[in-house]
């Protein structure tokens, strides 16, 4: 690929190894489709083609299918102690599935015939994207077109006969540089005065006029043990579209060619969210289950197992990791087809179950850095304990438990250290919190979809306000209903 990535002031090519860490991740995705321990969640049959493909390529057409891809994602997760940072692309895919369908039978528009196109050549040739979605955004309580500089959203200023010119900047988008492509959707819901930001498609990452300015974190190397945890790392980046030409081929969505197709910005942006959500139901558990595990391993070194203090706070993120999951997993048991064929979760259990997980990301690492202790913060660097010199000191005085080997000591102190108090590890910290959306954002979806009014009849009729109660069940709601509302409302529209 063309060299278009920028690490600070330097302009770097994708062998660049800083990139490596990243890269190792992504291999896993590829090395499992072809394992046959888990063949079976890490490939699938494609619906268009019949084809065998990685599941990161599928549109999910059954609850099966979004039960997998959440079991896919635990696997691969625990494998790399982290994120696996293939799952955006295919979400936004699913998202856009739905969207473009939506958009073609409503206004004559023929961008799913593209879509589909696109997944084709995205499923053929095994295509690792992320999603833009996230603009720099400029003042936060100021719409698009309301902002003094225009470009805070990435927006289209000129549509052309065979494509569209867009600038702007997606931010905090990852894996872009070990990527083959970007797919660039809308963060918000878009008004008729915003209608030049109502806009999406799909670029390769090299592709003219796209500046890449990426953040890499990575594992502090090693000279003396080997681990899968030291290849690990992420990059994050900045993508800056300096008057870029998308041709037509690849615009899925594009309000400023066509007003009409302004008010499907926000359903592809909720839509996009949504699958993320869903996918966190299957990243965060076993993000958990990998602080857990290192919290449980560092507190048998530490010889305090069994203390109960250490089985309240272990039980605390095995308690959060499995509801987590249950959460995805029941918005898949109460999933939806949407008119395009593709599933769709469940919203309030999704959201919930992101929320969760998100409002806990900081319990767990403070429940791990306690059972830890300080040393993970104050490890004396590799070669002290391989040194000649001070080696054996070195060792005598990590040890703890008399069962334990100093060297598996000294090897959980610094993977935990990786885990907690690297580069790497404070990332995944705020990728806790804020990937697929703040807390906050969740909670407003939630209860844009809860029928609190349902929920008020319970204490009326407790209270005696209203004599009957009819009978209470959770709302099940998938984005499909309020697809259909907005469909109709389009197609009437259409007519007059
Ligand atoms: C490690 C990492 C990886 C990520 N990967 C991706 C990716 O691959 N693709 C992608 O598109 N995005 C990605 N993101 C971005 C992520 O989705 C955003 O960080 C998230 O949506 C929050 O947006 P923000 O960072 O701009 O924060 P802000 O939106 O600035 O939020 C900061 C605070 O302000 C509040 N706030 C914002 N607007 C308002 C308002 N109008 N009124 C009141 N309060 C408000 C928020 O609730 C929050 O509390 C990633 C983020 C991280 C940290």
């Amino acid at each position: 690929m063309k060299p278009n990535v920028y690490i600070g002031e330097e302009k770097v090519g994708r062998d660049d190894p800083r990139l490596e860490g990243g890269m190792n991740i992504i291999k896993e995705t590829f090395d499992c489709a072809h394992d046959p321990d888990y063949e079976d969640l890490c490939t699938v049959t494609s619906h268009i083609t019949g084809k065998k493909i990685n599941r990161f390529c599928h549109i999910h057409q059954s609850e099966e299918d979004l039960l997998k891809k959440q079991k896919m994602t635990r696997l691969l997760c625990h494998r790399v102690g982290g994120c696996i940072q293939r799952c955006m692309g295919i979400d936004s895919m699913n998202a856009l599935s739905i969207i473009t369908y939506e958009m073609d039978q409503a206004l004559g528009t023929d961008h799913y015939k593209r879509f589909i196109k696109y997944l084709e050549y995205f499923q053929d040739r095994d295509i690792v994207a992320s999603c833009a979605q996230t603009d720099a955004k400029g003042d936060r309580l100021k719409r698009p077109h309301q902002q003094e500089d225009p470009d805070q959203y990435l927006r289209v200023i000129e549509t052309r006969e065979d494509g569209i010119i867009v600038r702007g900047c997606k931010i905090n988008i990852t894996n872009t540089p070990y990527a083959d492509e970007f797919i660039v959707v809308p963060c918000r819901y878009m008004g008729p005065e915003d209608k030049d930001y109502a806009v999406a498609f799909a670029l390769p990452g090299d592709w003219e006029g796209v500046k890449l300015l990426t953040r890499p974190a990575y594992s502090k190397k090693s000279k003396h043990m080997e681990a899968p945890l030291i290849h690990m790392g992420d990059a994050e980046t900045f993508i800056i579209f300096d008057d870029v030409f998308v041709p037509n081929e690849r615009v899925f969505l594009n309000g400023h060619g066509d007003p009409r197709q302004t008010p499907y910005a926000g359903f592809l942006a909720l839509m996009f969210a949504h699958y993320h959500r869903h996918t966190y139901t299957g990243c965060k558990p076993a993000m958990s289950e990998v602080l857990a595990s290192a919290a449980a391993l560092v507190a048998e070194y530490n010889g305090i197992e069994k203390a109960s203090h250490v089985q309240d706070k272990l039980s605390h993120i095995i308690g959060i990791a499995e509801l987590v999951f249950a959460a995805g997993e029941s918005s898949a048991k109460h999933s939806e087809k949407s008119p395009s064929g593709t599933q769709i979760p469940d919203e309030i259990l999704t959201n919930a179950g992101r929320r969760l997980a998100g409002e806990n990301i900081y319990e767990e690492y403070k429940i791990l850095a306690d059972l830890s202790g300080g040393l993970i913060a104050t490890l004396p660097f590799e070669g002290s304990f391989f040194s000649e010199e001070v080696g054996d000191l070195a060792m005598k005085y990590l040890k703890r438990n008399p069962r334990v080997k100093p060297e598996y000591i000294y090897r959980c102190f610094r993977g935990i250290e990786g885990m907690v108090v690297s580069d790497l590890g404070g990332l995944m910290q705020v990728a806790g919190v804020h990937g697929g959306g703040s807390p906050q954002m969740e909670t407003i979806t939630m209860m844009m979809r809860y029928d609190t009014e349902r929920l008020k009849d319970i204490s009326k009729y407790l209270f005696g306000i209203k004599s009957k109660l009819k009978r209470y069940e959770r709302p099940s709601v998938t984005p499909r209903k309020m697809l259909e509302k907005f469909g109709k409302a389009m197609q009437r529209k259409k007519k007059d």
